[in-house]
């Protein structure tokens, strides 16, 4: 899979990708993300990539030109699945979207900043819109990375384990059953017996047990579906 990431603010997208489970799915070639500048397709010599919204009112708007020319040079090379522009009043994103979007081959996300991006550009070139929840962001970088994460760990062979996303919060419409780790007991808050018990089965039953429990308490909006 391949995801190109568009901004105006290259800078903020650097660590996301560069630890951890992400980054050990670049360098095992499972993903390519490439984080694109808008202001190397700016329209003049000063970087310009924003201006003025029409109309007034406080607030920049990024430009459609440099955005177009962005997009335009990536589909050069490659065709998109999606172009999806990163928006608070967009779909919001949850684990069916993620899923869905993990099955594609190439997309772009498209970060806005300031009020935003030129109307003419959702209109006409952006192919989705995502939202990370109902509240406003400075800019679309961190939802990008949000987003991005929230596929990239979908993907074959990212997680070491190949059973560890299925088993994760929401997929099957549940939530995931609590963890523990090493001490068995510390300062007397012990781990319960079942899992120190070695008996598979019986860790099974408990675990599916827990998290019925926790999405009746939590989500319990999970268990219509
Ligand atoms: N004026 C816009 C908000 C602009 S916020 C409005 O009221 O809808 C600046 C940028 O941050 C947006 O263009 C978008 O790319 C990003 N952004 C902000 N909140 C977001 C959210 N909840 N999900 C995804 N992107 C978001």
């Amino acid at each position: 899979m391949r995801i190109d990431i568009i901004t105006c603010l290259p800078s903020l997208l650097e660590s996301p990708f560069s630890h951890s489970i992400l980054k050990r799915a670049q360098e095992k070639g499972l993903v390519e993300v490439v984080v694109h500048d808008l202001r190397d397709y700016a329209v003049n010599k000063h970087k310009q990539v924003d201006d003025y919204a029409y109309g007034g009112g406080a607030g920049m708007v990024l430009m459609i030109e440099p955005i177009v020319r962005c997009i335009r040079q990536l589909q050069e090379n490659t065709s998109y699945d999606e172009i999806i522009y990163m928006s608070p009043d967009g779909e919001r994103l949850d684990q069916p979207i993620a899923n869905q979007l993990s099955l594609k081959r190439n997309l772009i996300l498209l970060c806005g900043h300031y009020k935003g991006v030129d109307e003419r550009v959702r209109e006409h070139f952006v192919t989705r819109e995502i939202s990370i929840g109902d509240y406003v962001l400075s800019g679309g970088e961190l939802a990008a990375a949000v987003l991005a994460d929230s596929i990239i760990r979908l993907l074959p062979g990212v997680l070491s384990d190949e059973t560890s996303a299925l088993s994760d919060s929401f997929q099957d419409n549940l939530i995931a059953p609590p963890v523990f780790t090493r001490p068995s007991d510390f300062e007397g808050m012990k781990v319960p017996d079942v899992l120190l018990s070695g008996h598979e089965q019986r860790i099974d039953d408990w675990r599916h047990e827990q998290s019925m429990k926790r999405t009746a308490e939590r989500r319990p909006g999970l268990l219509d579906d």
